[in-house]
């Protein structure tokens, strides 16, 4: 199972400050599992989503938002709303948003920080990376995460390297940071590019087991 712990409150509040029609789209996979996503803190959200006088367009459960194939066809009921509502604040790992990033061209804010992988990573094999960073970044890079699309991880633009929209560690491979580019062009959020992201605190990625807040049988195995 994938854990994620939810953002804090006032850190969502932030992402959606400038925005009204909210689609919340929670994952029904590992975050229900673990209870980041539950339903009681679903309401939360909800709560202060509507205190803070924003309108929800719908709040929609999916299982296994990893899974696109199984979220293209859930989705396509639900394209209306979609359209609709300014943003999606996705309640899942970052491999969720990523996958949602890759169908949708909308603003998506991440709700929850991916903190731990060693489990089943969801139901489909995906070609969505996540390295559990414990402070997911999503928002500020269209929904591509810059830890595992750039061959450096770098966070706060491109090295120069890139040549014809490849990387120039592995030409094979597409350059994260022109991803990034595209995708929040596409998406009219190329000013948030202007917003520097402070140096990560890697001990975010490495979790106690009392900060997992894991089953004690999950820690005993
Ligand atoms: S920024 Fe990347 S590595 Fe960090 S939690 Fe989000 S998807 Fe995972
Ligand atoms: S070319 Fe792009 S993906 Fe490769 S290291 Fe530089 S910024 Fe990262």
């Amino acid at each position: 199972m994938l854990i994620t712990n939810p953002k804090p409150k006032q850190e969502i509040l932030e992402f959606i400050k400038e925005e009204e029609n909210i689609f919340i789209l929670v994952c029904g996979g590992c975050p229900e599992a673990c209870e980041s996503a539950s339903d009681k803190k679903v309401k939360e959200i909800e709560k202060e989503i509507k205190e803070a006088k924003k309108n929800i367009t719908l709040t929609l459960k999916i299982d296994f938002l990893c899974n696109k194939a199984l979220l293209t066809t859930k989705l396509i009921n639900y394209i209306e709303k979609i359209k609709n509502s300014d943003s999606l604040l996705v309640l899942s790992c970052g491999i969720g948003v990523q996958a949602l990033s890759k169908l949708i061209d909308k603003p998506l804010h991440p709700g929850l920080n991916t903190i731990y992988l060693g489990g089943f990573q969801g139901l489909w094999p995906s070609e969505e990376r996540c390295q559990a960073c414990g402070d997911c970044l999503l928002e500020f890079t269209g929904g591509i995460c810059p830890v595992t699309s750039c061959s450096k991880s770098l966070l706060n633009g491109p090295c120069g390297g890139t040549k014809d929209g490849k990387c120039e560690v592995d030409n094979s491979r597409d350059c994260g940071w022109q991803l990034i580019y595209e995708k929040l062009k596409k998406t009219g959020r190329l000013k948030i590019l202007e917003k520097l992201i402070p140096a990560r605190n890697h001990q975010n990625m490495l979790p106690s087991p009392e900060t997992l807040q894991l089953p004690s049988s999950d820690i005993e195995k």
